[in-house]
């Protein structure tokens, strides 16, 4: 029987709730599968913050990297909002995305036909349908480049700084993602006045002679934002730079509909990923049943997929959340009329069921 090790980092607010959703859905993936799942249960974030000291301890650090992936919930919350910036829950985040090498962040946008309707959208938009994969390079340009302030408080920089070897390694990710998809890459850059997506773009053109297959076009960040809410459908694979991929990004998820819904990957050299919902920590609705668990299921689809490999569990799963949509259960946040209201327990155990 094949097994695997996953580090559960629940984190803060929904977190927990979430995170025991898709383990009930992991379960029932063991119980068909035969497949063993051994997890061990990590702190990070706030949860850390008031265990520990600190928001990513580094015997968290430790299990993961011990794991052959990690599962996340969310971190954060209004309780440690005004902790030093360095004990922030996001820095925690931050850091055990470079602890582990995580050097890109793919996240698939797919608007399911049983939620056409959570699209802000006009259906006419969406005709083509919507499967967009974002690629956004997660460890380096302007977030971690040099910061900078005048002693006297009257400017500051940020240096956004790419070399060709770290464009290469996310191009590939994508070029390789493209390849098991419609084999289109679009690169996403800002070439007509910085300099570094000049050396980002020069790369791509370099690294598309190694994959003849895919189709490689070019676009500023500002049409692609633009075409992303005019035209969706034209996109197969964007692929971008740290801070254009967490903008566009948000904004492919939210042209998705809820983002209770969308997962996403967090991938380095090696098969140990990272996955989490798209979603943060939701301390408003907290504790109380409601949230919705699919976001953190279908992470831990892919998961399956991309990192053990288990093609068909993951398929199972992801066919488990179709059925339970179909059937026209519904958490409230995707709820609309006609549809059975269920809580977050609830939607874990027919999707386990469904399996
Ligand atoms: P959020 O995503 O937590 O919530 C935004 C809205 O969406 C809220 O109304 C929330 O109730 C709703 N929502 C989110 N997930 C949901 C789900 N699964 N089901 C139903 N509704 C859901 O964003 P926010 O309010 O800006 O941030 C809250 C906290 O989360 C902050 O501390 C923030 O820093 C943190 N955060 C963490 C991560 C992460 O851990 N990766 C990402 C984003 C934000």
């Amino acid at each position: 029987m094949s097994e695997f090790k996953i580090a559960l980092i629940p984190g803060d607010g929904i977190g927990p709730e979430i995170v025991a959703g898709a383990v009930t859905v992991l379960d029932a993936v063991s119980a068909k599968f035969g497949v063993k799942f051994n997890y061990e249960e990590v702190y990070m974030g706030g949860c850390a913050i008031d265990k520990y000291g600190e928001p990513l301890p580094q015997e968290t650090v430790d299990k993961c990297l011990a794991s052959d992936s990690v599962l996340l919930g969310a971190v954060g919350g209004p309780k440690w909002d005004n902790v030093p910036a360095k004990l922030r829950p996001e820095t925690g985040l931050l850091g055990i995305r470079k602890a582990l090498g995580l050097y890109s962040n793919l996240r698939p946008s797919i608007l399911k036909p049983q939620l056409a309707a959570a699209s802000p959208l006009k259906s006419e938009k969406l005709e083509g349908g919507l499967d967009i994969m974002v690629v956004r390079e997660l460890t380096g340009g302007i977030y971690f480049g040099k910061k900078t302030k005048s002693e006297d408080g009257t400017w500051a920089s940020d240096e956004e700084k790419y070399s060709v070897e770290e464009v290469r390694r996310i191009g590939k990710i994508a070029f390789e993602t493209a390849m098991l998809r419609k084999k289109r890459v679009v690169s996403v850059d800002k070439a007509n006045v910085l300099e570094s997506s000049r050396l980002w773009r020069a790369t791509m053109i370099e690294l598309a002679k190694e994959y003849p297959e895919v189709e490689l076009t070019h676009m500023y960040v500002d049409n692609a934002a633009m075409q992303l809410a005019i035209n969706p459908a034209q996109f197969d694979v964007i692929v971008t730079s740290n801070i254009f991929g967490d903008i566009l990004s948000d904004l492919s998820s939210a042209i998705a509909g809820s983002i209770g819904m969308l997962p996403s990957a967090s991938l380095g050299k090696s098969k140990l990923g990272m996955y989490e919902p798209i979603h943060g920590s939701a301390p408003d609705i907290a504790g109380m049943d409601i949230a919705n668990p699919i976001a953190t299921i279908v992470s831990a689809a892919m998961m399956l997929r991309m990192s053990f490999g288990l093609i068909e569990e993951a398929d199972a799963i992801e066919a488990a959340v179709d059925k339970v949509l179909s059937e026209n259960y519904r958490t409230a946040d995707i709820m609309s009329d006609g549809m059975t209201k269920v809580g977050t327990k609830e939607m874990a155990k027919l999707i386990a069921e469904r399996l």
